[in-house]
C-alpha cells in the first residue's frame, strides 16, 4: 500500500540522530523552556527569515496566541476560510473573536480576495490567511488588501513550511505566521508542537509570556496566559528533523511535479500550478473529481491510500453554522469539499511509487 504518510520508511539516519537527541535531553535533566527550545527557535527564525520565533504547544495555540498578543478578541472580527483544518477557526473563537468566513478560489482552494473584500467591516481586525496544501500565492495582493483595509495579515502556515514567494518564506509577509509541527506536517515532531514567527519584538515577547501562564519573571503574572510550551524533547527532535526538511521538501516537489505532468484524466481536475515551484511546500497533493467515492475505492484497489482535505467546510460544522460569512455565500468552498481528494505525496515516495499512483489515477473508469 502506498500510504499518505510513511514515517517508518524514513532514513535510518534520521531515527538514529533523533535517538541521540533524546538521550541528550534525558541526560540534561531539563525538560521545559531550556536550551533545546532556544536553539530550535533560533534555527526556525533563520529558516523563516524572521527576527523571532516562539515555540508553543501546537499550531492551534500558535494562532490563538498571535491574536491575543495582538489584542484581537471579543468584539473583533477575523476573516478566514471555511476550507481549512477546523483548528484555524477554533483558534479565533478561543481568542474570543468572531471568525467571518470568505469563499475560496476554486482553482487553488485558497481564499478569494474579492470575497474577503465583501466580508470586511468596521470590526475586522485581521485576515487569517491559510496557505492551504502548502501554497503561497498573491502575497503582494494580500499585503496591499490588508494595508488598505487597515487590518493585520496573519498567516496560518501549518501546511506551508519553507514555501517561498519572491524570496520570502511563509509567515514573514504580515504581522506573524503560525506554524504547526503536528507529526504529519512537513516539519513534524514526535507529538504536538507549534511556533509563531514574527518580526515584531513586542509581539514575540508577549507571546513568550502568554504561553507560560502570562508570567514575566518567576511568580510574577502581569496578565492571564495559557500553558502552551514546546518542550525540550520535541525541540531537540525538531532540530534533527529540520536538518532534513530541505531535502524532504525537494522530494515532495519532485513527486508533485511528476503528478502534474502525468496525471491525465477527463474526470479529474488538477489544481492551478504554483506561481513558482518554491511557492508550494507540497504538503498535500489535491485533485478534484465528481465521482470521488468511486475514485477513492479504485485507488484503494490499486494499493493507493487517499484522504479528503476537507470533506466538511467549517460553516457546515454544528458549532459554526451561524458564523458570519460572505453575503453571496460559500458555494465554491462547498463544491470543493464535495470533490477534493488528496493523493499520497511524501518524502519517502520513490519515482516508482509516484508512477504507481499515476497509473492508478489514469486507469480510473468512472461510470
Ligand atoms: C494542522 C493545522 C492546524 C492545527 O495545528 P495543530 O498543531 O494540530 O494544532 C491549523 N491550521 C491548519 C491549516 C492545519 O493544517
Amino acid at each position: 500500500m502506498i500510504l499518505m504518510n510513511d514515517f517508518k520508511a524514513e532514513p535510518g539516519e534520521v531515527r538514529e540522530a533523533m535517538l541521540v537527541a533524546t538521550r541528550r535531553v534525558f541526560e540534561s535533566g531539563w525538560f521545559v523552556l531550556g536550551k533545546e527550545l532556544q536553539a530550535f527557535e533560533q534555527q526556525w527564525a533563520l529558516h523563516c527569515g524572521t527576527r523571532h520565533a516562539v515555540g508553543v504547544g501546537n499550531g492551534m495555540d500558535a494562532i490563538e496566541l498571535v491574536l491575543r498578543a495582538a489584542n484581537i478578541g471579543p468584539g473583533d472580527e477575523v476573516i478566514t476560510t471555511p476550507m481549512t483544518a477546523f483548528a484555524t477557526v477554533l483558534a479565533v473563537l478561543r481568542a474570543g473573536a468572531q471568525p467571518v468566513l470568505a469563499d475560496i478560489d476554486p482553482r487553488s482552494g485558497l481564499l478569494d480576495p474579492d470575497s474577503v473584500q465583501r466580508c470586511l467591516s468596521k470590526r475586522t481586525k485581521a485576515v487569517l490567511l491559510v496557505h492551504l496544501y502548502g501554497q503561497v500565492r498573491q502575497m503582494l495582493r494580500w499585503q496591499n488588501l490588508c494595508a488598505d483595509a487597515g487590518v493585520a495579515l496573519i498567516e496560518d502556515c501549518a501546511q506551508a513550511h519553507l514555501a517561498t514567494s519572491a524570496g520570502r518564506v511563509a509567515g514573514s509577509f504580515g504581522l506573524a505566521g503560525a506554524y504547526s509541527f503536528y507529526p504529519t506536517k512537513n516539519l513534524g515532531a514526535i507529538g504536538d508542537g507549534g511556533a509563531v514567527v514574527t518580526n515584531e519584538a513586542d509581539l514575540s515577547t508577549r507571546i513568550s509570556r502568554l504561553r507560560n501562564y502570562g508570567q514575566s519573571v518567576r511568580y510574577v503574572h502581569p496578565e492571564l496566559g495559557m500553558n502552551s510550551r514546546l518542550d525540550e524533547l520535541q525541540a531537540a527532535l525538531l532540530l534533527v528533523r529540520l536538518g532534513w526538511l530541505e531535502r524532504f521538501t525537494v522530494r515532495r516537489r519532485a513527486v508533485a511535479a511528476n503528478y502534474d505532468q502525468h496525471i491525465r484524466h477527463d474526470a479529474i481536475q488538477l489544481l492551478k500550478a504554483p506561481e513558482a515551484p518554491e511557492a508550494h511546500a507540497r504538503h498535500l497533493y489535491v485533485v478534484g473529481c465528481n465521482a470521488r467515492d468511486e475514485l477513492m475505492s479504485h485507488l484503494k484497489d490499486c494499493g493507493v491510500q487517499s484522504l479528503i482535505h476537507y470533506p466538511v467546510p467549517v460553516h457546515q460544522q454544528t458549532p459554526c453554522t451561524e458564523l458570519r460569512r460572505d453575503p453571496r455565500g460559500l458555494a465554491q468552498a462547498e463544491a470543493h469539499a464535495a470533490g477534493c481528494v488528496s493523493l499520497p505525496c511524501h518524502p519517502q515516495m520513490t519515482d516508482d511509487d509516484a508512477g504507481c499512483v499515476i497509473a492508478a489515477v489514469n486507469s480510473f473508469q468512472s461510470r
